[in-house]
This record gives C-alpha cells, structure tokens and sequence, in this order.
C-alpha cells in the first residue's frame, strides 16, 4: 500500500502540479492513491483546486488480453504522439495487482523507452483493493494529469469482464486489442465487449501472420454490422496493425483524431462526459452504501440465519430483505 512519505499543504502539490513539476504530481496521485482518511481529505482539497484546470485531454482506454501487444502498442503509439507534440500519461486500471507482484504496468521492463520519454509520464495501477476502489483513484489521477497539461491520456486495463466496463466508464474512446487466431473463446471475447468498443484491433499483423491478421479483420469487421455500436453515429472500424514494426500507427492516431472531432461537433462527446460523470457520482455513493450496509454489525449478525431462512424456504426474499435494512436503518438512527 502506498503511502505519501510527508503529506504537504494542498497549496504545495497544487502549485507543483500545475507548474509541471514531475516529482509533486507523482506526490499529488501517491496522496491520491493512499487510504489514509487525513490523506483522502487533503486529496480533495487538491482535487477541487485543480478540478478548474483539467478536462481538456483525449482520453483514451485499451485493453485485450494479456500478450496480445497493449504496452508494445501503447509504447509506439506513445512515441509517436509525443514527437508531434503531445504530452501524454499512461495509467492502468488493473484490481487484481499489488506492488510486490508486480501489476500491469509496475514490470519495469514494459514500455521502458516511452518511461524515459520526458513527455510522458507512465503509472501502475494502484494496487490491492476493490474494483471501484481502483478505478476512483485511476479517474482522480486523470484529473491531477489533465491539470498538468497532459493533454493524452491512455488507461490501459487487462481481462476481460468488469474492468472493462470499468474503463469505458471513464474515456472518451474505447480501443479493443485483439490477435488473429487465437479464437474468440480463447480471448475471452464476449459480444458485450466488442459492443463497447469504438475501435477494434488486430495486432500482430506482420511476417507470417499478415494473412490470418486480415482475415480476422474481415470477419470481425463483418460481424460488427450486426451489433449496436458503442457510440451513437460511429461506424466501429476493424483494423489490423503491428504493433511491433509501427505499422498502422498513423492511422490509429487518425481515428482516433477523426472520432474527436466527429464526437465534439455532434455533442455526443460532452454528453459522453457528463453522464460519465454522473454515473461515477452515483456509483460511488451506491458502493458506499453497499459497504456500510455489509459491514454493519447488527446486518452481518442476522446475516446467516436470514440466508439459511431463504434457502430453506422458511421466509420469503423481500421479508428476508426488509428485515436486514431496517436492522440497519435502526442501527443507523441509533448511531445518531
Ligand atoms: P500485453 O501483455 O498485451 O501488454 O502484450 P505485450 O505488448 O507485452 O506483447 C506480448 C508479446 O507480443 C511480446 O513478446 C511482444 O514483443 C509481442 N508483440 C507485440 N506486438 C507485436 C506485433 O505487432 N507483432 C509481433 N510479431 N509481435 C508483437
């Protein structure tokens, strides 16, 4: 668990970040990323301070399966990007790391050059912790980076299943990796997941797999037609890429750059935004209150014997359920 060495005053990391110092923004997101409740309140103090500066990134999420090029691919695109002049971060939305074993992007060995690039700025996942845990502090660290004039932002994610969805909730432009061959089952690719894409990849697109590369982008690019797509009035391209040989960077770049700008002018971008936004509000308050809910005492008492009730066919559900909230509502009220 990370903890910031010496919590400054919020004036400090907010000056810091905002005048491109790299070591107070890593400060500012380790404050951020800390479960201490003294920390958590300073962090918000940063937090509402910059909130003025931020928003004004592409924010962009990857994911595929493990081995299928996301860090090759986030490393060439991110080269590329800034040698035209951009500035851009790298994050990770990934529950299951931890410091120690290392997470998706704590191997020091992935995308070792763009770490060395001064116009990005690369960091793990936070570790431990629950899903909605995770991504909180992946979004609150995207504000501190858009307030520091990172104007790319990518949030990397791995697995398949509710990181994802995770992820789509808090970018602009959802970006699917995947590889020829490898069978949908074996990539564990649900329609669900295809559904939330706006742009699919096939990786690997080089040497001896070009072929079946570009069969994989025909099929799925076929298979598309049929689904809804992600974003309203965006056509979902299928394309085929190397990740490894930077070819078909470009023009990623490109679609991505094309979608903007379609998204912006038809205002599908800023409603994107803003349901996200009220989406993350009102999940976070649901998390919350599920987390009382289950760690309350007189709730976790009564637990077991209500389930056994249930299964048994002794209480019916909603009487079971009536009964656990008003435990708790009670205990609530007595608490004052
Ligand atoms: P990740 O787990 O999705 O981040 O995948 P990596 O980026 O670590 O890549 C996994 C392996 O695939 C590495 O050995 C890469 O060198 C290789 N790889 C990535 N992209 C390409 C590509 O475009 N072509 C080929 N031939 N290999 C690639």
């Amino acid at each position: 668990m990370s903890s910031p060495r010496e919590i400054l005053a919020a004036q400090d990391y907010v000056e810091g970040v905002l005048s491109g110092d790299r070591s107070l923004l890593g400060r500012a997101i380790t404050l951020i990323e800390s479960n201490a409740p003294q920390h958590q309140e300073r962090a918000q103090e940063v937090l509402a301070a910059l909130l003025p500066a931020a928003g004004k990134s592409v924010r962009l999420g990857i994911s595929g399966v493990p081995g299928s090029g996301k860090s090759t691919l986030v490393e060439t695109l991110g080269h590329k990007l800034t040698n035209d002049g951009h500035r851009l971060a790298v994050m990770a939305v990934d529950p299951s790391s931890s410091r120690s074993k290392g997470s998706i992007l704590g191997d020091k060995t992935r995308m070792e050059n763009l770490a060395r690039d001064e116009r990005a700025f690369i960091r793990p996942s936070p570790s431990g912790g629950t899903l909605g845990g995770v991504a909180r502090k992946t979004r609150e660290t995207m504000v501190v980076f858009e307030a520091a004039g990172y104007d790319v932002l990518i949030v990397e994610t791995v697995g398949v299943g509710q990181s994802e969805i995770s992820v789509r909730g808090m970018v602009d432009f959802f970006l699917l990796v995947l590889i020829a061959g490898a069978g949908d089952e074996l990539q564990g690719i649900k329609r669900g997941i295809i559904e939330i894409a706006d742009a699919i990849l096939i990786n690997k697109a080089d040497g001896e797999n070009r072929r079946a590369a570009e069969e994989a982008r025909a099929s799925y690019e076929r298979a598309i037609q049929f689904l809804s797509p992600s974003t309203a009035g965006w056509l979902t391209p299928v394309k085929s890429c190397s990740a490894l040989h930077g070819e078909g960077i470009e023009e990623i770049w490109q679609m991505v750059e094309a979608f903007t700008a379609q998204a912006r002018e038809s205002g599908v971008f800023d409603e994107r935004r803003k349901r996200q936004s009220l989406e993350w509000l009102h999940g976070m308050v649901e998390e919350r209150l599920r987390n009382a809910f289950y760690h309350d005492e007189k709730v976790r008492s009564m637990l077991d014997e209500l389930e056994q009730e249930v299964l048994n066919d002794r209480m019916p559900v909603t009487r079971a359920a009536w009964k656990l909230l008003e435990a708790w509502h009670m205990n609530s009220k007595e608490l004052g």
